[in-house]
């Protein structure tokens, strides 16, 4: 089963381990665009790994 998380480019936290349900880009934004952590804008600073 396809899974995917998104990690904060800064501190590495990872934020999302779920299998796919919904774009990337609506998870990131269900955060605010910011790493719940560090506060990092995920808009520019965060990998996706599939
Ligand atoms: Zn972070």
């Amino acid at each position: 089963m396809l899974k995917a998380h998104v990690t904060c480019g800064k501190c590495g936290s990872k934020i999302y381990d779920m299998k796919i349900l919904k774009p990337i880009k609506d998870i990131v934004k269900s955060y605010n665009h910011k790493c719940p952590s560090c506060g990092q804008d995920l808009s520019t600073e965060f990998d996706i790994y599939i």
